[in-house]
């Protein structure tokens, strides 16, 4: 079997393919180790698949050191805070922020020397045959697999070759993210903050490296695609020109070149995620946007799933079937409620941004922790562990 991408999916499906006893290749289009990145709230599902990989060990000493998310006006006051204690209230069960590429380590190292991964390579071309899938490489080759999965993320090059365009699978909301490491000149604290302007949010938090944060920024761009890597700073000036708090040193200290990670909020939405002998897990096929922060545990659960049902199903299409009946629903519920979030995360105006301000005030109080619960709808998605499974 094939795995197209060794990001959170790949890996973790990779993982749980062993463990049941089958041999994965996954080829993965980046060298190896991706540098940088950004923060991920990592808890529900995804932490409870990384609890069964016997894995927390290995993340926790890495915890971003953040207490709180507060929400900060132009001085850097802070208007309401929300608490980690709170957060936990919130999600009935553990949080650790981390960065991407941590949780990325751990898993790449807990499938080293079981899986052959194959880095700098990928996907040129697909053909199923009924019998068996045949792939070409872009770096030269072709190999007969009996399936292949796309966990390539949300612009899935697996999903454009064998489903159809990425214009009919994602759909952009209108907002565009960027991310990247600054020095950290302000003795900051451990805090994740964020200051929102009418059509943009800075947003700053520690990146676990000491001397070094992150410096994320979203800005409404109602026109999609993409920005060359050697365009971002310059848009990211032009966009937060007279931006207040700490924005103006944030971005005199962007990088140059490669080390901003810039895309547009979308979520993908498909018919149906499998099709003869490939399926997509991941982003891929049920990305929900950075806002429902629970991209990686969907990702991860949804491998755990596939893998179980691989292993447990006959075939393969009892198998895919199984996998896509069990979570189908629960992604396209947290995509509900992330365009929720979505939509009120960068007011137009004014009146929206004071309305926001009150929002904040009003949920960042203990009362309403079962509410933000409902809405949230951060539990596992997870079958009870069996002997076998684990
Ligand atoms: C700024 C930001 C903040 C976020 N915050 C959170 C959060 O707090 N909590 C949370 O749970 N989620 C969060 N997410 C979402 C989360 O990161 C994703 O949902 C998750 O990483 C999806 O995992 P994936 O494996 O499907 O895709 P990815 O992690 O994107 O991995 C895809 C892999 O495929 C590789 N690839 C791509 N194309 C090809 C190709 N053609 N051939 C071979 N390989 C290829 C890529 O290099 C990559 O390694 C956030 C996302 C962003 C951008």
């Amino acid at each position: 079997m094939l795995i197209s991408g060794a990001g959170i999916a790949g890996l973790t499906l990779a993982y749980w393919l062993r463990r049941r006893g089958f041999e994965p290749v996954v080829v993965e289009r980046a060298p190896h180790g991706r540098l940088g990145g950004y923060g991920v709230d990592f808890f529900g599902s995804g932490y409870d698949v990384a609890a069964r990989m016997g894995i927390l060990d290995r993340l926790t000493p890495h915890r971003l050191p953040v207490d709180a998310v507060e929400f900060v006006d132009a001085s850097g006051r802070s208007s309401a805070r929300l608490p980690a204690e709170l957060l936990e209230r919130v999600i009935r069960g553990p949080h650790l922020p981390l960065m991407h590429t941590t949780l990325e380590g751990a898993l790449l190292d807990a499938v080293d020397g079981e899986v052959e991964i194959r880095f700098a390579d990928s996907v040129a071309d697909v053909r199923d045959t009924g019998g068996a899938v045949e792939v070409a490489f872009a770096g030269g080759g072709r190999e007969r697999f009996d399936l292949l999965v796309g966990a390539d993320g949300i612009h899935s090059r697996t999903r454009e070759l064998v489903f159809g365009p990425e214009s009919r699978f994602v759909h952009p909301l209108g907002t565009r993210l960027a991310s990247y490491p600054v020095p950290d000149r302000y003795g900051w604290g451990r805090v994740r903050a964020h200051y929102t302007e009418p059509g943009r949010q800075t947003v700053l938090y520690p990146s676990g490296e000491p001397g070094t944060l992150v410096a994320l920024l979203l800005f409404r761009a109602p026109r999609g695609g993409g920005v060359p890597r050697e365009q971002r700073a310059g848009l990211l000036r032009e966009r937060f020109a007279g931006a207040g708090w700490l924005t103006p040193a944030l971005l005199a200290d962007a990088p140059a070149g490669d080390s901003i990670f810039m895309d547009e909020m979308a979520q993908v939405m498909m018919p149906v995620w499998h099709r003869g002998r490939v399926a997509l897990i991941g982003d891929a096929c049920g990305c929900m946007t950075m806002v429902s922060a629970q991209g990686v545990s969907m990702a991860m659960a949804g491998a755990y799933a596939l893998a179980e049902a691989l292993a447990e199903e006959p075939g393969h299409e009892r198998a895919f079937a199984r996998y896509e009946a069990r979570m189908r629903p629960e992604v396209r519920r947290r995509q509900r409620n992330a365009l929720l979030f979505a939509r009120m995360l960068l007011p137009s105006g004014r009146a929206g941004l004071a309305v926001q301000g009150l929002a904040n005030r009003i949920i960042t109080r203990q009362a309403f922790a079962p509410v933000l619960r409902r809405q949230f709808g951060a539990g596992s998605v997870l079958p009870p562990a069996t002997t076998r499974g684990r």
